[in-house]
This record gives C-alpha cells, sequence and structure tokens, in this order.
C-alpha cells in the first residue's frame, strides 16, 4: 500500500485544513477535485494570488498547498492512490458517481466523517461503475473543529482530537491504512473492527439533530436578535443532554441486540456519547462530571453558536436546513432508525427527533414510526441499496 498521490475531494474547512496538515507529512502529490459551483477557478486564482494556505492552531502555523486543481475528475483522479472525500455526507454520492470511472483499480476511497451508511451507497456505486477492487474506508469524525478564515488562503484549527476510529471494507487494510494515516494526519487514527460500527457510533447523528431538538422544540418561531443567539453546545441545559443521553442509550440497546444475533461481531468501539467525549477530547474538557458539564466547559467547542438565518431587521431564525439536520437526520439518525427496523428494536425517543426535526426540514421520513415518508429515498438506509436483512450490514 503505497501513497504517493492523495487527492482532495471538496474545498471546505476540512479541505482547508487538511492540505497544509498533509504537506508537512506527506512528501507525494495532493490533488484537488473540486466539481462544486465555481469554486475550482477560485481556488486557483487564490492560491495563485496568497501562495499557500495557512492553518492556525494557536501559535502553531502550517502551510501548504495543492499540487493540482480541477473541476474535472479526469484531471486529477487517475493518479491518485487515495481519494478523501471531506464532504457533506449529501455530497459524497454524487462525487463518487463522478470519480469512479477514473479511479485506479487498487486505490482507496475514504470519507472524513463517514456520517452513517457511507457503505452501502459507496460499494454499490463501485460496482455499477466495475470499480469492485476500489477499497473503502471512513473515519468515525472529522478530527478537527474548523473554520475557513479567508477562503484559499486561512484556516482556524479550533480543536482537534485525541484520536479518531477508521474503519474499512476489505477489513484486512484497516490496520494498514490506520497506520498511515497517523502518520499523514500526525493524529492517533484507531483502527474499528467493521464499517457498522461508523453507522452506529456517528456521535453527529446524536448531538446536532438532539442538540437542535432541545435548544428549538416549542421556540421555532421565536426571533432572536443577534446577541440572544443561544451557544450551541455550550447553551446545552440538564433536560437537552438528558434527550442526548437518551438516544446514546437506545443505540447501545440496538447494538447489544445485534450482537445477540452474532456474538462474534465486534461492536465493543459503539460508546455511550460521554464517554466518547471523554475519550476524544479528555484534555480540553475541564469538568467531566456529567454529560452536560462535558459539553459546557469543552474549549474545543467555544464560541460555536445555533444555526441561525437573518430576516432583516437585526433578527434572526433557527435555520433548520442547516447540515446539523440536512445531512446527521437523513445520513445518521435516519439510518439508525433503519437499522433499528431491521433488527426489530423500538427507538423511542430517536423517533421523537427525527418528526420533529423532519417537519422543521419540510421532509417526511416516518410515517406511523416506520420508515414510509416520501422522502426516505433520499436517504443513505441500507434499505434503499437493495439491503434488507441484518446480517448483511453485520457483514461489512
Ligand atoms: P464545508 O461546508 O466547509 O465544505 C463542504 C465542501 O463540500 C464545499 O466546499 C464543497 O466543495 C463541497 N460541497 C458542498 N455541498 C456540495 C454538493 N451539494 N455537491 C458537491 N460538493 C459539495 O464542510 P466542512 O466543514 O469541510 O465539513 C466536511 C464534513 O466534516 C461535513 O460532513 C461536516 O459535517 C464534517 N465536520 C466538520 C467540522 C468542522 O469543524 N468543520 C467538524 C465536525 C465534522
Amino acid at each position: 500500500m503505497e501513497i504517493k498521490t492523495i487527492t482532495i475531494c471538496g474545498g471546505g474547512n476540512a479541505a482547508h485544513t487538511l492540505i497544509p496538515i498533509l504537506k508537512n507529512n506527506f512528501q507525494g502529490k495532493i490533488n484537488l477535485f473540486l466539481p462544486y459551483k465555481n469554486e475550482a477557478d477560485c481556488f486557483i486564482r487564490l492560491v495563485r494570488e496568497k501562495k499557500s494556505i495557512i492553518a492556525i492552531k494557536g501559535e502553531k502555523k502550517l502551510y501548504g498547498r495543492p499540487d493540482k486543481i480541477s473541476r474535472f475528475a479526469k484531471e486529477v483522479c487517475p493518479d491518485a492512490d487515495l481519494i478523501l472525500l471531506l464532504l457533506p455526507a449529501f455530497a459524497h454520492e454524487s462525487t463518487l458517481c463522478q470519480i469512479a470511472s477514473f479511479l485506479k483499480e487498487e486505490a482507496i476511497v475514504g470519507a472524513i466523517p463517514a456520517r452513517s451508511g457511507f457503505e452501502y451507497a459507496t460499494l454499490k456505486i463501485l460496482k455499477d461503475y466495475r470499480q469492485e477492487k476500489v477499497k473503502i474506508f471512513g473515519l468515525q469524525t472529522l478530527p478537527w473543529a474548523c473554520r475557513i478564515r479567508e477562503y484559499a488562503s486561512k484556516v482556524e484549527i479550533l480543536g482537534e482530537k485525541r484520536s479518531v476510529g477508521l474503519a474499512a471494507f476489505p477489513h484486512k487494510i484497516t490496520f494498514k491504512l490506520a497506520n498511515i494515516l497517523t502518520r499523514l494526519f500526525n493524529l492517533k487514527i484507531e483502527p474499528l473492527p467493521n464499517m457498522l460500527t461508523l453507522s452506529l457510533a456517528n456521535i453527529g447523528q446524536i448531538l446536532h439533530p438532539g442538540i437542535m431538538y432541545g435548544l428549538f422544540k416549542g421556540n421555532e418561531g421565536r426571533r432572536y436578535r443577534k446577541e440572544e443567539i443561544p451557544l450551541f453546545y455550550h447553551g446545552v441545559t440538564k433536560e437537552t443532554a438528558q434527550i442526548l443521553e437518551e438516544m446514546s442509550n437506545e443505540i447501545l440497546i440496538l447494538t447489544k441486540e445485534i450482537q445477540k444475533k452474532d456474538k462474534y461481531i465486534d461492536l465493543s468501539n459503539v460508546f455511550h456519547v460521554e464517554d466518547w467525549l471523554i475519550n476524544s477530547y479528555r484534555d480540553s474538557i475541564q469538568d467531566k462530571r456529567s454529560l452536560q458539564s462535558c459539553l459546557v466547559t469543552n474549549e474545543a467547542y467555544r464560541g460555536i453558536y445555533a444555526p441561525m438565518r437573518e430576516i432583516g431587521e437585526g433578527y434572526f431564525l433557527p435555520d433548520f436546513q442547516s447540515r446539523y439536520l440536512t445531512e446527521d437526520v437523513p445520513y445518521g439518525l435516519v439510518v439508525t432508525k433503519a437499522i433499528a427496523q431491521l433488527a426489530e428494536v423500538k427507538t423511542f425517543i430517536i423517533d421523537e427527533v427525527i418528526l420533529m426535526t423532519s417537519k422543521w426540514m419540510g421532509r417526511e421520513y416516518l410515517v406511523n414510526r416506520y420508515l414510509k415518508g416520501k422522502d426516505v429515498k433520499e436517504s443513505r438506509i441500507p434499505q434503499n441499496y437493495g439491503i434488507n436483512c441484518i446480517e448483511e450490514i453485520m457483514s461489512y
């Protein structure tokens, strides 16, 4: 597994962060695939002007720029040994369809973060494009909390996780790949035994829709002045923390039920949300006594506000088209619900959060507690890819 060329797909916060990090740890070539809007033209022009992207983490500065940028997959994919999708989950499939025909037979494609159900969609696309030899992987989360400060020029790394889990298919490449990425990212990448772990242990599906539900249920139509906009993580109340606990407990019950079906499946890395936070952010959490205190005293979450949209005259409304919902419900909670449906496990709180947040988004996933809504076809549930039994899900 020799990595000489890496192609990054996406030009957002994550891509801005990874380019300088890779440049400091990798001698090979970095390509950037930017088919979205006019990102490629803009990026090419700005990188030419500014020379380098600077990633700032406290006092530390890292510099780097991609070697080649294109809006066309055929120009930046055929030589890639490793392709990294640094994209919101709703852009995975369209991007994979654009790159699939140009992949090397031995290429490895991974999503950072994978969110839920990445393997169902990706393996189906690779099969459709007769690229079954291409290997896939996903990371459990993005290792960095990061925000672009100047496009194609400056990004701030607000926080860094201590370690992040990686699952791959076929499973046999997991350890080697985790070692390579540990070196490339300069951060501990932990091997996970299977891709089902990524779906069940997708922490965004709990935190993002769960906190939105806690913040805005009953306040949907409230207009906020700028100074009233709540902090997202640091604004979590005891009641919201309770909802997050219950969502996490339902996922743990589902995990146990799956393990009962096959005692050899290893799902030991599906943690309770509080344990995951402590594990991932140990050094930046000041008070570890409860889930609420872990969230509100986590330095990495400082200054992150609830997503809002301005409606004029200095007023704001909650933004229900934010990725915290449009990504983490159909590519997170709804997938978990689908797995629970196949395992015949009931999920009362998760259902309630899906129902409420999908209403806010103008979507319909659940009807009478079943995934029969009109928008289910746009979610990444296994059933949409012809997978209708829990045993198949357990094999990836
Ligand atoms: P971003 O919004 O900054 O960038 C997304 C990039 O994806 C865009 O620049 C574009 O290149 C591409 N894109 C967006 N919509 C697209 C579409 N419809 N079709 C094709 N391409 C499209 O996102 P980000 O902050 O870099 O986040 C990437 C992933 O990491 C997301 O899943 C996000 O939820 C996750 N994440 C981000 C952070 C963070 O701090 N930035 C933290 C945790 C997780």
